[in-house]
């Protein structure tokens, strides 16, 4: 509703998705092409936030922006899905060759991640920006939980991609609690094979899947007043007003309240 905010929209720093460059691709070939997808950058502008797409950033002139110079323009990281987390970047060797994932992007988000924190700049990340958030702080994963964890559900299928779901529960007394005090048995969205193995120093696990106790939400607790959550579904994907999973908005509006909190 037109008037309802009295501050200017917010800006949110979206980590790219990459194409790297491809000399077999007709257009742009050679070249790297970074993406967002679509409806992660509504859900932003639905809530009176501005999306950035944020480029990798090459060494700065005395004229170039900086990684700091970028970040301290915007308001909140947010880290979309997408590639898998390569197992070099928590220390192991990719079990199948398909599972080696984007040490590039790692690379690059595990810059953006660092310096938001050292800026306090608010954190939300989804699938991959939720395993990624893990990794950048010291955590591992599960490079396929099929294979790996026999008996878990079926968190990833092609056939029904963004609607295969699962239910899942919220842990008592967790910021999630706090934000959906009604919901304790939850159905969420579940498109990842890859998830959280070792859980990183300062987070605590906000909602595990059921009954596979997969981590699905963790949050940053070293220092409360500080806001930095991973979300492993994908609230983007659903429709605004969802009866059948957890309703998305909640998560949107926390985000929102730290970064107007942080802009003061
Ligand atoms: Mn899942």
């Amino acid at each position: 509703m037109p008037g309802t905010y009295s501050h200017p929209p917010l800006k949110v720093g979206v980590s790219s998705c990459f194409f790297h460059a491809d000399p077999t691709r007709p257009l742009f070939k050679g070249k790297t092409l970074l993406y967002a997808e679509e409806s992660m950058l509504q859900w932003l502008l639905e809530n009176h936030a501005i999306p950035f797409l944020l480029p990798r950033l090459g060494p700065t002139t005395s004229d170039g922006i900086s990684l700091t110079g970028l970040l301290r323009e915007l308001d909140g990281l947010l880290l979309q899905g997408g590639a898998d987390v390569a197992p070099g970047s928590y220390g192991e060797t990719a079990l199948q060759e398909e599972w080696g994932g984007d040490p590039l992007r790692d690379c690059y988000e595990r810059a953006l991640i660092k310096e938001a924190m050292q800026l306090q700049l608010p954190i939300l990340g989804i699938c991959r920006g939720h395993q990624i958030l893990n990794v950048a702080c010291g955590g591992t994963l599960w490079q396929d939980t099929e294979s790996q964890c026999p008996g878990t559900l079926g968190h990833r299928r092609w056939d029904t991609y963004d609607q295969n779901q699962h239910q899942a529960r919220i842990i008592p007394n967790s910021g999630l609690a706090k934000i959906y005090p009604d919901q304790q048995t939850i159905v969420v969205n579940s498109i990842h094979h890859q998830a959280i193995k070792d859980l990183a120093p300062g987070f605590q696990v906000e909602c595990r899947s059921e009954p596979d106790g997969i981590i699905e939400a963790i949050r940053w607790i070293q220092d409360p007043s500080y806001y930095c959550v991973g979300i492993q579904w994908h609230p983007e994907f659903q429709p605004q007003r969802d009866r059948e999973r957890l309703p998305r908005e909640p998560i949107m509006k926390e985000f929102i309240a730290a970064m107007t909190a942080k802009r003061g």
